[in-house]
């Protein structure tokens, strides 16, 4: 059944197992790290981890945006925590992490909106595992250039900022963002030689087939390289509601559309999250 009331069987998860996802299970919890895998709880956490792949959250874990449809706080951000791209670093090579995406909390309160931790925590990341490949997972720093040429400086193999919905949505799911905007940052950083952009939305809001195809030509028309499509889950009561839940073959459709429009990559289904095989999307 496909009605939002239950979720359909293609949305249940199985649990993580396998020696690496122990292993690595084991050092998170004794050395308290910090990774998105594990605080959303993200149901692909045994295979990405037994590929090497984790996310990493920085900046803290209060965001001075919200988003109708993300699980972390909103509040008065802590304060930046300046041994914190060591600290992360450090995960990464403890974890022995092969290909790391880092994220953070969207940081309006700050001057530089958070870029200069960002690229000090990707200079950390190069010097301690230089053998590690690095996906950015950006905010969109209200536009502003010189701090997104902090992130272009640095150099990280992918760089993605997600859409996250369609145009006509864009206000109700994420109130402070802007569409034209977020296509900006995207294009810009393409035009400033990153190897590899890319970008993602959530299905399921209440978007029409016809508006995700119109959001897939605006990604090609901005250079984007890379497109993630996954299924909305509502991370509370609190959040906005799932409208409709997405059939497996309609995932497939857009997959298809998406290549045909020329993508690198498309990763199209219910339990794709924008860091779900990162790994390849260097190449
Ligand atoms: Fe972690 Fe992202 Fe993989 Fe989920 S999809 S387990 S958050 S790397
Ligand atoms: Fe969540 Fe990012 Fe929106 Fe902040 S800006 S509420 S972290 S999606």
């Amino acid at each position: 059944k496909t009605t939002p009331k239950g979720k359909p069987k293609w949305l249940r998860v199985k649990l993580p197992t396998g020696k690496k996802y122990t292993e690595l299970r084991s050092l998170v919890d004794k050395y308290d790290l910090h990774t998105i895998c594990t605080s959303g709880s993200c149901p692909n956490m045994g295979e990405c981890w037994s590929e090497g792949t984790a996310t990493f959250m920085i900046l803290g874990n209060i965001c001075t945006r919200s988003c109708g449809f993300c699980g972390v706080k909103t509040g008065r951000p802590e304060t930046v925590d300046w041994d914190e791209p060591e600290k992360v670093a450090r995960s990464i090579k403890l974890m022995k992490i092969k290909h790391a995406v880092v994220t953070s909390v969207d940081r309006d309160d700050l001057k530089d909106m958070g870029s200069i931790i960002w690229a000090e925590t990707v200079k950390a990341i190069r010097r301690m595992n230089p053998e590690t490949t690095l996906e950015t997972l950006i905010p969109d720093f209200q536009g502003n250039t010189r701090n997104i040429d902090r992130i272009v400086e640095v150099a990280p193999e992918v760089v993605s900022h997600n859409m996250e919905t369609v145009r006509r949505l864009t206000r109700e799911v994420r109130i402070q963002a802007k569409y034209d905007r977020s296509l900006e940052v995207l294009r810009y950083l393409k035009e400033q030689g990153i190897n590899r952009t890319k970008s993602g939305i959530m299905l399921g809001l209440g978007e029409t087939e016809e508006e995700v195809i119109q959001t897939l030509h605006d990604l090609k028309d901005a250079n984007v390289d890379v497109v993630t499509i996954g299924q909305y889950l509502q991370p509370s009561k609190r959040h906005l509601p799932v409208k409709q839940f997405i059939t497996p073959d309609q995932f497939k459709k857009y997959e298809a559309i998406g290549l045909d429009l020329g993508f690198r990559h498309v990763e199209s289904s219910a339990l794709v999250r924008s860091s779900y095989k990162a790994q390849k999307h260097i190449n």
